[in-house]
């Protein structure tokens, strides 16, 4: 089995983990830019995170073999600064042409609030602006059909943006209809707490057809784990579905969409 883990916070794992994903057959990991446990007192502190997404921790994964790719972006639970977020976007160009940037994100909202809104607003033009990918970043629990429907609203609403460029992630089953149905692309988080079981995710596929899905686990310094998306796969196997399905899912989706940034090549 090949798979793309499309969407891991790989600075909160140690090299056994990048070791154990290519055991599994991993091909390259994207890592989107997001909140490190705690709040950064400056625009600094996201400066050096940037120079580890784009410089230090490709390094780290080529070790082992593997392609690493990020997204950067200021995370919407540090979004309440608007000054900060100001600060945080104007470091964006310096970084934007390192060769392992796909794109803005993740992006968002993690409790719908106006200063959150107002920034997500910012880093959308900011995307147009650069003709840039974007991913996104929904809310959790009761917080997340609210703020699927105020983020599609805001994307909708740029005429620049194509809906195929963007993908939302954390999609839910009150939530991946709304997605799929703007043309837009849905992510389901394998989390084994929070977000989405293995189980729950596989009936979306078959509720929702494959063709704009993936799958990531989204590991980070929380309770995660690095291998849910292999994981997953084996579930699709017991289910009976065909190896080409699973690999439509785990490998084909991912590409198709990532390699529109011009710079995603395994
Ligand atoms: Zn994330």
């Amino acid at each position: 089995m090949r798979y793309i883990e499309p969407h891991a916070h790989m600075v909160s794992r140690t090299s056994e983990d990048y070791e154990r994903m290519v055991l599994a057959g991993c091909e390259a990991v994207c890592e989107p830019a997001f909140w490190a446990g705690y709040d950064r007192c400056s625009a600094d502190g996201f400066h050096d995170y940037f120079s580890q997404l784009t410089r230090h921790e490709p390094r780290r994964a080529a070790r082992f073999g593997l392609k690493h790719f990020c997204w950067l972006g200021l995370n919407s639970k540090e979004a309440e600064d608007l000054s900060l977020a100001e600060e945080v976007l104007a470091l964006l160009p310096e970084f934007l042409g390192q060769p392992n940037v796909l794109g803005i994100g993740e992006i968002g909202l993690n409790k719908n609030s106006r200063n959150e809104l107002r920034v997500l607003e910012m880093q959308v033009d900011f995307a147009a602006r650069h003709h840039q990918l974007i991913l996104v970043h929904t809310p959790h629990l009761e917080d997340k059909w609210k703020g699927t429907r105020l983020i599609l609203d805001v994307l909708k609403n740029d005429r620049r943006l194509r809906p195929e460029r963007i993908l939302i992630d954390h999609v839910e089953e009150h939530t991946v209809g709304m997605v799929l149905d703007s043309g837009m692309w849905a992510g389901m988080t394998l989390y084994p707490e929070t977000k989405c079981t293995s189980a729950r995710a596989i009936d979306m596929l078959e509720t929702y057809g494959r063709e704009k899905l993936w799958m990531n686990s989204a590991c980070d310094w929380g309770v995660s784990d690095p291998l849910a998306v292999p994981r997953a796969a084996l579930e699709m196997r017991k289910r009976g579905h065909p190896p080409g399905a699973i690999e439509q899912v785990l490998f084909d989706n991912p590409k198709r969409f990532l390699r529109q940034s011009g710079k995603f090549t395994l």
